[in-house]
This record gives structure tokens, sequence and C-alpha cells, in this order.
């Protein structure tokens, strides 16, 4: 049974997921997705739930989605993402920004690609979903796609950064509505969650299909 923490922070409101399994009250195994903004409250609940963090798992580079990843680097955790999220994890603005809290740069310590990582309880798919940023990755665990800025509630991810590409989040949107037949979660990097099903219909990328 794995559950699924949400903690919400800053002003774009970057959801930060802590996913774990409870299969006993003594062990539980936890992986963070795109920790941001949350260290304090997310270590004190992992504490007092008495959860093993496993990974770190980035969807994206972009700073607003890894501010605390050099925490919980500190501590031991590893860091997985797409190798071409370097350009992102590197890039003046987040270096900048983690050097003004005096944090390290970011290093990837296992590079994401398509296939299953299996946490102690937990398997992550990854499905590579290049369009907002080149190395952008949907996580599919259980009935739940964790879908950074890729998929939005009734809208996806902007594309005109310098690594973004709009045909390629078309693509990409067009493999995350087709990659299974059944409805999932959507859990998204910022504001409300939604439904793979819903946005089969209703996202506005359907125009350009
Ligand atoms: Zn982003």
């Amino acid at each position: 049974m794995i559950k699924i923490k949400t903690f919400v922070s800053g002003i774009l409101s970057n959801n930060t997921y802590l996913i774990f399994n409870d299969r006993s009250i003594d062990k539980k195994e936890g992986v963070i997705i795109d920790p941001t903004g949350c260290f304090a409250s997310a270590r004190q609940y992992i504490i007092e739930n008495n959860i093993e963090l496993k990974a770190v798992m980035l969807t994206h580079g972009h700073f607003d989605h890894v501010i605390d990843v050099p925490k919980w680097q500190r501590l031991g955790i590893r860091v997985f993402a797409h190798k071409q999220e370097l350009f992102n994890l590197n890039s003046d603005r987040t270096i900048l920004m983690l050097k003004s809290l005096n944090l390290p740069p970011i290093t990837i310590d296992e590079e994401l690609s398509e296939k299953n990582y299996v946490f102690e309880g937990i398997t992550i798919d990854v499905l590579h979903t290049p369009g907002h940023t080149k190395g952008s990755c949907c996580f599919v665990v259980g009935n739940n796609v964790f879908s950074g800025d890729t998929l939005f509630f009734n809208s996806f991810g902007r594309t005109d950064f310098p690594d973004g590409d709009f045909n390629q989040m078309k693509c990409s949107l067009k493999k995350l509505f087709t990659f299974s037949e059944q409805d999932y979660n959507v859990f998204p990097g910022h504001e409300d969650f939604s439904s793979l099903n819903y946005e089969r219909t209703h996202n506005p990328i359907l125009m350009y299909f």
C-alpha cells in the first residue's frame, strides 16, 4: 500500500511529494519527489512516521523544484535525475540561488532512464517526457502519475525555456495519455491534482493534436 504526503511551498505553489509504503508499522521506506522549500517539515514527518528515505527523484532540474536537494544529499540520500537536467541543475540561476542559501551545487547520483526503479516496496516506472525541459520525466507509481511541469490540471508546462520544445511536449503528452488505457491520479509539480482520464478529454494540448 503506497501512501502519498504532499508538501506545498513558495509563491509558485510547488508540490513536493513523499511516497512511502507502510507494509509494517516498524519498517517504512520512502522516496521524495522534487523536494523544495519544505525540508524541515518533510524531515520531521519522516522521523515521526519512522520512514527510511531511499531516494530523491527529480522530474526536472528547474530551481523551484530542487531547493532542498543538497540538504537531503548531505544526509546521504541519493539523487536520481535525467542526465539532460544537468543543464538546469548547473544553470547560473540555480547555482546562485543555492549559493545564497549556503548550499552546494547539486550532483546526480544516478541518471534516470526509462525503466523500473524498485525501492523496497515501491516501484517507480520512469517515462521520459521532454518538452518543458529536455530531461523532464514523469514517474508512475501504482495508479499515480507524478507529472512534474509536463502535465498540469487543465494545462501543460511552458515550452519557452532554452531547452523547451512545444513539438516534444505534444509527443510527450500523447505518450502520457496512451502509455496505458487505465485511469491514473495525476500529481503535478504545481497546484491542483487531476486524473489522466480528465486530461485525456479536457487538456488544451488536445487542440494541437
Ligand atoms: Zn519547471
